[in-house]
């Protein structure tokens, strides 16, 4: 009898536990569910912002079209004009940059957008208007580099991430009405037998997709760059394995940010061996190498991949594009360029910083301009290219931009 009344008491307990974990495991699987489902509950662009972002993105890769980079630093503007004995006077980079935006019109079918350093989209040509509408009354978009440069990753071997992600999404408003349509941010990663580390590939991959979502909801198209140094002596293999783990990375963190992938652009590395690798590999090795990789880690989502030069030559960037656009594999992205060095040495040259050279100048730039243009739908044929600096290394150790 009286076990009977001690067992009633504990039957329910027991009873009222088993219910409670069974409440406790039913609620776990619903918010894990709920977890994720989350982003399609929460889009954060429009169908207009959408198609806005897409239509932008289609334009700048636009068959037979790539993007000059002309963003470079004041800093790396100093380098390049101390190669020519030119004062890196806010004058200076004026001019030079006229010379460029003011090319003539064959340069119209070649050049989709073209990248700008924050003092240079607020500069003017001689007859009083702005660059950025100038660059757009020719029918390019108008892009601006939005990062501030790289900094060091505490306890990694000399790895960095950027910076510039504080008060983005002010800046990013106001480009838009000052006319830019499209931002750039560079994440570099290095090649050593001890990097890049896990931590390096995870960092940068996240910076770059956190910019590239603030860009987003500001109607500006992120081109997202995670560079991968040509410094070192590593193989083609190596920087190939090495490209397609940090590529991986930069499509899941952005996945994970609900950036809209067809409102993207991506600016790699081609998969080249290191500077100082002793193996010469040909235009066709690269461009399986490069397109293998871009095929394992690029969802054909993205619209377009616009490659920076690297430190390549100009005739060697130019060769590797059109090798890359002859690759017999299926490519369903834009393959294209977006070069500094490579669009710019010989021009630079030419112009030398003097008044009277300015036409050398713009045409050596077009040059450039028609070739990258036939590369980029693989139609490029050397014809003795022919230059101030078309066959001169561009390498620069560790290069900043
Ligand atoms: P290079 O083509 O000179 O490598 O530079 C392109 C660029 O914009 C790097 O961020």
């Amino acid at each position: 009898m009286i076990d009977k009344w001690i067992q009633l008491p504990v039957q329910a307990v027991v009873t009222v536990c088993v219910l409670l974990l069974s409440l406790q495991g039913f609620l776990f699987v619903l918010s894990f569910s709920k977890r994720v489902t989350m982003p399609h509950a929460y889009p954060f662009l429009t169908p207009e912002q959408k198609k806005e972002l897409s239509d932008i993105a289609q334009k700048i890769v636009a068959p037979g079209k790539g993007i000059l980079a002309a963003d470079e630093s004041t800093g790396s503007v100093a380098k390049r004009f101390q190669s020519i004995n030119t004062e890196n006077t806010e004058e200076n980079r004026r001019l030079y940059r006229q010379l460029l935006f003011t090319a003539d019109d064959s340069i119209k079918p070649c050049i989709g957008g073209v990248i700008l350093f924050h003092e240079t989209l607020y500069q003017k040509s001689d007859d009083g208007k702005l660059f950025s509408q100038l660059i757009k009354d020719r029918g390019m978009v108008v892009g601006i580099k939005v990062d501030k440069g790289v900094v060091p990753l505490a306890g990694t071997n000399g790895e960095t991430t950027t910076q510039g992600l504080d008060g983005l999404y002010e800046r990013c408003a106001q480009y838009k009405k000052d006319g830019a349509d499209f931002a750039k941010w560079r994440c570099v990663l290095k090649i050593t037998p001890t990097t890049p580390s896990q931590l390096a590939i995870f960092e940068n991959a996240n910076v770059l997709a956190r910019y590239a979502s603030i860009c987003q909801m500001h109607g500006i198209v992120p081109i997202v760059e995670p560079e991968i140094l040509p410094d070192g002596d590593h193989d083609l293999k190596r920087c190939q394995y090495v490209t397609e783990n940090v590529l991986a990375a930069v499509y899941k963190a952005l996945s994970d940010h609900h950036v809209y992938l067809e409102g993207t652009l991506l600016k790699p590395n081609m998969v080249t061996a290191g500077h100082s690798c002793s193996h010469k590999y040909s235009p066709q090795e690269i461009a399986m190498a490069t397109v293998t990789a871009l095929r394992r880690a690029v969802p054909p989502a993205v619209p377009g991949v616009t490659f920076l030069s690297g430190g390549q030559s100009e005739a060697e960037a130019t060769v590797n594009l059109n090798a890359i656009n002859q690759c017999p594999l299926q490519k369903p992205w834009a393959l294209t360029f977006s070069y500094g060095r490579a669009l710019q040495a010989s021009a630079l040259k030419a112009w030398g910083g003097k008044k009277e050279n300015g036409k050398a100048c713009q045409e050596e730039f077009v040059k450039r301009a028609i070739n990258n243009s036939a590369a980029c739908i693989g139609k490029y044929v050397s014809s003795g290219d022919a230059g101030a600096a078309v066959g001169e290394s561009l390498f620069v150790a560790n290069h900043a931009y």
